[in-house]
Formats: C-alpha cells, sequence, structure tokens
C-alpha cells in the first residue's frame, strides 16, 4: 500500500494518523510535508502492519504521546509513559515564571514538586543552566521516566522520591513550582479524552480538587527560604481558593498568572515571615 492510501483510511485522525505514520518510519523529526512529498512512496508490510495497529489503539482514545512515547514540552522531547501525566502547554506558564524568578532573584536553586515527567523541572533547567534543579514525586515510576529524560536531555537534576514535602525534610529552597492533581473528582473531564488513560493521582485529589494545594500551601513555608516564591498551577475556576489559602497562610504579593489561552491558570506567593 501507498502513503496516500494508508492515511486516507484514517481520515477521522488524519494529524494524529501523518505522526504515527512517521514514528513508524521513523521519521518523527520530519513534518508532514515529507508525507506529502512521498504520498506514492509504497510502504513496507510490517510498517503498514505497525501503523495500523497504533491506528487502532489511537481510535479507542490511548492518547498519541502515548502510543509515540513523547510530547514535546517548552521545545524539549520528553519520554511519557502511561506512568505520567501528559505534559501540557498551559504549564509553560508556570516555567515563563519561574525563570523570570530565577533572573530576577539571581536564584541558584529551585524545587519541582510532584514532576511527573520532569517536564518543569527540564524546561527550567534548560533556560536556566546553572541552576540547580530538586525534582520530587510520590511515583517511583514517574521518577524513573523524569531520569530518563534528565539522562536523554542532558539535564542534571535530584530526584527524590518524596509525597509532597513530607520526604523533603530540613531542607529549603528560595523558589518552589508544582502542577498538582488540581481536578475535581466529579469532574466530567476525568471521564473524556486523553484523561482517562492518565493516572488519576497524577489529575485529582479524589475530592473537591484543592486537596493536594492546600497541603502544599500549608507545608510549603517551612521549606521556603525568606523571601522564598511558591507558585502553584490550578485550574482555571480555581484562582480565587489558591489565593485564599495562600493569604489564610500568611503569604504576600499573591499574584495570578493567565495561561496562553488567557485563563487564569498559576498562582503565586511569596513567604516573607
Ligand atoms: N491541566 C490538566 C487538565 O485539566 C490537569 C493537570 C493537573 O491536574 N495538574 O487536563
Amino acid at each position: 500500500m501507498i502513503v496516500k492510501d494508508a492515511l486516507a483510511a484514517h481520515a477521522a485522525f488524519r494529524r494524529d494518523a501523518e505522526r504515527l505514520l512517521l514514528h513508524c518510519l521513523d521519521l518523527a523529526h520530519e513534518d508532514r510535508a515529507w508525507l506529502i512529498a512521498h504520498d506514492t512512496d509504497e510502504l513496507p508490510n510490517k510498517v503498514l502492519s505497525v501503523f495500523e495497529e497504533l491506528c487502532q489503539q489511537r481510535q479507542t482514545g490511548i492518547p498519541l504521546a502515548y502510543l509515540l512515547g513523547y510530547r514535546e514540552f517548552w521545545s524539549l522531547r520528553l519520554r511519557v509513559t502511561q506512568d505520567v501525566l501528559i505534559p501540557r502547554p498551559e504549564t509553560e506558564c508556570l516555567v515563563e515564571w519561574a525563570v523570570e524568578l530565577v533572573g530576577e532573584y539571581g536564584l541558584s536553586r529551585f524545587l519541582d514538586l510532584g514532576t511527573g515527567s520532569g517536564a518543569i523541572a527540564m524546561a527550567v533547567k534548560s533556560a536556566c543552566p546553572e541552576l540547580s534543579v530538586t525534582a520530587s514525586d510520590a511515583s517511583a515510576r514517574a521518577l524513573a521516566i523524569a531520569a530518563e529524560n534528565a539522562a536523554t536531555l542532558d539535564l542534571p537534576v535530584e530526584l527524590i522520591e518524596s509525597n509532597w514535602l513530607s520526604g523533603l525534610v530540613g531542607r529549603k529552597w528560595p523558589l518552589i513550582v508544582s502542577n498538582p492533581p488540581y481536578v475535581a473528582a466529579n469532574d466530567p473531564h476525568l471521564a473524556a479524552g486523553d484523561l482517562r488513560f492518565e493516572p488519576i493521582s497524577a489529575l485529582t485529589d479524589g475530592d473537591d480538587g484543592l486537596g493536594a494545594i492546600r497541603t502544599i500551601v500549608d507545608e510549603s513555608p517551612a521549606h521556603l527560604e525568606p523571601g522564598g516564591w511558591l507558585l502553584l498551577e490550578h485550574g482555571y475556576d480555581q484562582a480565587a481558593d489558591v489565593a485564599k489559602l495562600m493569604a489564610l497562610r500568611g503569604f504576600n504579593c499573591i499574584t495570578l498568572r493567565h495561561d496562553l489561552a488567557g485563563r487564569p491558570r498559576a498562582t503565586g506567593g511569596c513567604w516573607t515571615s
């Protein structure tokens, strides 16, 4: 079968089929222009059968990132498996904010809590190579993926297994950043799209979606240097709740940032007490 006909059979999710075909051809670095230029190329049977298998899995809803085994984030290619959340573009606003603070205050150290694939930690490290980066996660399987990404991308980070801050006793940072699980357990989005296949513990606290955020806001002051910042990603409708939790805990300079789509997406505060 030729390229054009193989793709025509998957018109319903054409763009994903194109990415999968390039992946099967070992041409993941190419784009659809290659496929157009080669649309009458004959596909080897072996390639075709792997491609058909992947398309079938995509049709059942398995996220493209898990089928490819990677997702681009902050121009880094990160390995992802079903053990980690698929990095989202909206999280880049948290990275930008962290990078700004590192530059503004000349920070030398930073902690990414609940790192998953290592997306935030790797992105900040790539933008600030001198920074000493620590990344934690409660999941040993997630940390194994983060370690693989750190090695492949040559971005050394310290990895620690810890349920939020409980495993980081006695350690302090001038900047702590986290994209915690914040989807409420009754949010219908959990049963739709990619989220159905992602680790549930990375998406929801099993309650109102603010459980992990409450824990981090409560526990982080013991781990922040004086004047240190805590930045948290949250749901588009959680900004007021997160700001309130931070204010009650005694944070100052509480600030909201919006994601690329213009939705309220991250709240930060400074610990000056
Ligand atoms: N932003 C993700 C979503 O709503 C959720 C990620 C998270 O809970 N940290 O799809």
